[in-house]
């Protein structure tokens, strides 16, 4: 499951790198895409060299991986929740749903601990709290992706307060923000692992 996933949303942000580095630089240093992809394409090499034990592991290594090669404001966050999730779902080899809410609700933590950033401030934390917030309200997968994308797209309107966006002050306002963007691709391949 978290092999297929991590293997998904790979090669998803690969599809779009041009777009999440267009919209970098709209608001930012317009390297989102390449700091992304780099460090997944790397996911990707590891998961083909060491074939996948359990959820857990295979999190836990993606996890390394963004914190070594993902680079940016990005890599450390990213890196950051997968080291959460990947201690939630410890070694068990079957993730069932309520398991995987709790290390994604401890993935979300962990994001807005070390961004010291809320919800409405414009960065990834816009969709991933919303999207947990569902899935612990008892959401289906197919109502995650609904709100996952409203919660992407909410993110225009909003004037950065974190971020190298922030340094825009209102004229961050407009523009989606890269890291919700890439942070929809995380959640909406989960869903369609999940369901
Ligand atoms: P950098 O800004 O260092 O170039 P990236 O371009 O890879 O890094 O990532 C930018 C994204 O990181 C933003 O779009 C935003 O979603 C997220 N981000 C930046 N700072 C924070 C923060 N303090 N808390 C949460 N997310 C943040
Ligand atoms: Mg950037
Ligand atoms: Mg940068």
């Amino acid at each position: 499951m978290a092999a297929e996933w991590l293997k998904r949303f790979a090669e998803t942000v690969e599809k779009n790198k041009e777009e999440l580095t267009k919209l970098d630089q709209a608001v930012g240093d317009g390297d989102h895409g390449i700091n992304m992809n780099r460090g997944l394409q790397e996911v990707l090499r590891k998961m083909e060299e060491v074939p996948a034990d359990s959820p857990g592991g295979v999190v836990k290594a993606a996890a390394m991986i963004c914190i070594s090669k993902v680079g940016g404001a990005s890599g450390p966050l990213y890196g950051s929740a997968l080291m959460k999730i990947a201690s939630a779902l410890g070694d068990e080899e079957d993730v069932e749903g309520k398991q995987l809410t709790k290390a994604l609700r401890d993935g979300v933590d962990a994001i807005k601990k070390r961004g010291r950033a809320e919800e409405g401030e414009k960065t990834m934390v816009d969709v991933w709290e919303p999207a947990v917030q569902a899935l612990e309200q008892g959401s289906s997968w197919q109502e995650l992706t609904e709100i996952v994308k409203k919660a992407r797209d909410n993110t225009i309107d909003m004037k950065a307060t974190k971020g190298r966006a922030a340094y825009l002050g209102d004229r961050s306002i407009g523009h989606l923000d890269p890291g919700a963007v890439s942070s929809s691709y995380f959640f909406l391949e989960l869903a369609c692992v999940m369901e």
